[in-house]
């Protein structure tokens, strides 16, 4: 469904994507990673053809982008970080106007509205003005109205950001029947368990490149030992200074915690059990331990 080589684009002098290579097939979906500035948001840009590359090629859904990219666009549904729902419309107001952006005439919208409606949780609310619907029915009227025109493959920007996690669990149970129906979906996203509960693989960028791709569990199987205690309290410092090195395969210290990396847990756990003005918790390794191993701990913006 998407095919991109060598993908580059400059802002003036400087690289914002730097020779990027990505393939998403039919029916995936595919996670689009990194830290503020990575390179995620003009990606997207240059995959729908909003703006042109400086150099490599895109094909999307069979389509050459920038080249036919009014013809690729009709094939992609995108939600936008930012919901942009019309404030004057209605619920159904929206769905039918969006879908006469894509030159659908309004029987075959109508005849579409009920399933959109239905698929979003919003039948009760069609007629609703859009001020009276919550952050999460906002956002499910958004994707659903990315849907209107059937498209095969879905951008999301940030699905889930902002939303509580009763909202999110929707967002994520109407992605999963999306793809269960066969639709592909590219994400980007900056929940690490978003990514790893979605993603079927996914790409790590940072300035720009790739720096990890893979499905999430090969990622945290090859980049992370398997489980990982975190120790914080008064005296860590001390402790780490005296144990760390001994019993971690690898530790790192962040502000007052230390991330304790190993394969053998309990034997971290017996001796934090001897000091007890220690707090501890253990638990598995997981993808934000992978992508804050690769990007670094440092603040981005
Ligand atoms: P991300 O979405 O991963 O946070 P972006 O793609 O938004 O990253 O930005 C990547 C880099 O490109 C950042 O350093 C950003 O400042 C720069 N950038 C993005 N858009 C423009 C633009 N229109 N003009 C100049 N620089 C830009």
């Amino acid at each position: 469904m998407l095919k991109v080589r060598g993908l580059t684009k400059k802002y003036g002098d400087t690289a914002v994507v730097r020779g990027l290579d990505l393939d998403v097939r039919r029916g995936e979906c595919f996670g689009l990673l990194g830290p503020n500035g990575a390179g995620k948001t003009t990606t997207l840009r240059l995959l729908l053809g909003l703006i042109e590359p400086d150099s490599g090629s895109i094909e999307l859904a069979g389509i050459a982008v920038p080249k036919h990219a009014r013809e690729a666009r009709m094939k992609v549904g995108v939600v936008p970080q930012m919901d942009n729902l019309d404030p004057d419309f209605s619920v159904r107001e929206n769905l039918l106007a969006y879908g006469r952006y894509f030159g659908m005439d309004r029987s075959a919208i109508a005849a579409r509205v009920p399933e959109l409606l239905e698929f979003a949780g919003l039948a009760s609310k069609a007629d609703a003005p859009i001020e009276q619907l919550s952050g999460g029915m906002k956002r499910r009227l958004t994707l659903a109205r990315a849907l209107v025109h059937d498209p095969d493959i879905l951008f999301l920007d940030e699905p889930t950001t902002g939303l509580d996690p009763q909202a999110r669990h929707l967002i994520w149970q109407g992605l999963r029947r999306l793809l269960n129906e066969g639709k592909t979906i590219v994400l980007t996203t900056h929940f690490m368990d978003e990514a790893e509960r979605l993603a079927d693989r996914l790409v790590i960028l940072d300035h720009g490149r790739v720096v990890a791709e893979g499905a999430p569990r090969a990622l945290i199987e090859s980049h992370i030992e398997p489980a990982v205690v975190e120790v914080f309290g008064e005296d860590m410092a001390d402790w780490t200074r005296a144990r760390a090195a001994g019993l971690c395969q690898r530790f790192e210290t962040v502000g007052e915690t230390l991330f304790c990396y190993t394969g053998s847990p309990d034997t971290v756990i017996a001796a934090l059990k001897q000091v007890p003005a220690l707090r501890y918790l253990h638990r598995p390794s997981n993808l934000e331990d992978v992508f804050l191993k690769l990007t670094g701990r440092d603040l981005r913006d």
